[in-house]
């Protein structure tokens, strides 16, 4: 199929407003139909359980996320939209123009982030925000972040042709390198290093670069920070990323919080010695008793009470020969859950165990955290908003983790944040696999404008 050319941008050139503008006008061709000139609004739907409520335009919201396909589209149905790459660019002037078919005010913030920003009608209260990424990893999918701007976008174009006034003003926040290291959303609760600044992402720009390019200011970063209690709220909806939804044919996943997660180096130190002649009883194989202790990681993480997950997912035996009885193994363990009290409990269970199979092998085991992100819950009544929107709409929906990282945490600095999920196919996700039904996204973003309205609503 071919693809609409991408404007030209210059590399390492900063990319402000005026330029968006201008690329966005060059891009008006690759608009779907219902937005382009004067954006009529949509026919009003019959919604059945919340008449008084509208419903977004389905087909328009898939429409848009079809043209976000054409910026670092794969003939695989992939997409690699690295995070401040053309493609990048070329899609946040894209996602400005629909921003701004919506009644939008569209500006950069000093950490790049592309903000569309409506008035409320009560000028002290605080914004109901709304957003997710549109960067993706290399050979990504076609889903992941985008699905939740698309969404967002879909709301306010809604809202807007509907003529719906909030008593709260309203953000849409197009968070960016969302995939490298969620740079954006960080920045706004102050959260990003200075070493940062020299991280090369894997679009080749450093971060401070990146930031620049986007039309932000890499100098001025800490004053794109934002105050705690600065916000109404935060929601976002997102591929799952997993099969729980698909599996047990739910509609929508309300995301209980984003869990913490963490990580160790693991010693386990035996004797190295000659794999010819040293006599089984006599060995100190640190590469057998990591065996026990893999086993055991899996054991204790699989028979707790719980939705905790467990890993060793490196191991390096050393010196690492065939005729070598290994004499030193270093692995790493990770655990997530919801509650950094479950992990420390499932850590000190596997601690147990490790001192069992010191005794037993004759080794040593040490453990060294290297590594910590705390766990995000979203706010209880988010999740009973979201869930009332999702019943009252007709649709069914289940309380779950999120075992993947969102902009979602970072906000949760800020206030109260909620989340939707809506089915990936197969669980599969960082794909060009990855793949969610047209129908289940219009589910989430009707969950989404209806929770925006309940939550405008409670004042
Ligand atoms: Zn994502």
């Amino acid at each position: 199929m071919p693809r609409d050319p991408l404007p030209p941008v210059e590399r390492g050139e900063s990319f402000a407003r005026r330029d968006f503008l201008k690329v966005s006008a060059a891009l008006a061709a690759t608009f779907p139909a219902p937005l382009r000139g004067a954006a009529l609004p949509a026919p009003l739907q019959a919604a059945t359980a919340f008449p008084q409520a509208p419903l977004v335009d389905g087909a328009r919201l898939n429409a848009i996320l079809d043209v976000f396909r054409r910026y670092g589209g794969t003939d695989d149905g992939g997409t690699t939209r690295l995070a401040y790459s053309d493609e990048d660019i070329a899609a946040r002037a894209y996602a400005t123009s629909v921003m701004e078919s919506a009644g939008l005010q569209v500006s950069v913030d000093l950490a790049g982030n592309l903000i569309g920003r409506r008035p409320g009608a009560d000028p002290a209260a605080l914004p109901i925000i709304m957003g997710s990424h549109l960067d993706t990893v290399p050979e990504g999918g076609s889903y992941d972040g985008m699905v939740g701007c698309a969404a967002a976008f879909e709301v306010a174009l809604t809202l807007h042709h509907h003529e719906v006034e909030l008593g709260h003003p309203l953000e849409v926040v197009v968070f960016q390198n969302e995939e490298g290291g969620k740079t954006g959303s960080r920045a706004l609760v102050g959260r990003v290093e200075p070493f940062e600044f020299d991280v090369v992402t894997a679009s080749g720009f450093m971060i401070r670069d990146g930031i620049n390019r986007l039309g932000g200011d890499a100098a001025r970063l800490d004053e794109a920070q934002r105050e705690p209690g600065s916000m109404a709220g935060f929601l976002e909806l997102h591929i799952e990323q997993g099969a729980i939804l698909e599996t047990a044919g739910t509609q929508i996943g309300i995301v209980e919080g984003i869990v913490g997660i963490r990580r160790w180096y693991i010693n386990v130190l035996g004797a190295q010695n000659h794999a010819g002649t040293t006599p089984m009883p006599q060995r100190r194989d640190a590469l057998v008793a990591t065996a026990d202790l893999i086993r055991a990681v899996n054991e204790v993480a699989t028979t707790t009470e719980g939705r905790q997950v467990a890993t060793v997912g490196r191991i390096e035996a050393v010196p690492g020969a065939p005729n070598v009885v290994p004499g030193e193994v270093r692995a790493t363990l990770e655990i997530r859950d919801l509650e950094m009290d479950k992990i420390g409990q499932i850590f000190a269970e596997i601690v147990a165990k490790a001192r069992e199979i010191e005794s037993a092998r004759d080794v040593t085991i040490e453990f060294e955290r290297f590594y910590e992100s705390l766990a995000a819950p979203t706010a209880p009544a988010f999740r009973d908003i979201l869930e009332r929107a999702a019943t009252d709409l007709g649709y069914s929906a289940v309380r779950m983790p999120s075992g993947a990282g969102h902009d979602a945490q970072s906000m949760a600095e800020l206030g109260p944040v909620g989340m939707i999920f809506v089915p990936s196919r197969d669980g599969i996700s960082h794909s060009p696999l990855e793949y969610t039904a047209p129908e289940d996204i219009t589910r989430g973003a009707n969950v989404l404008l209806h929770a925006v309205l309940a939550l405008n609503a409670a004042g």
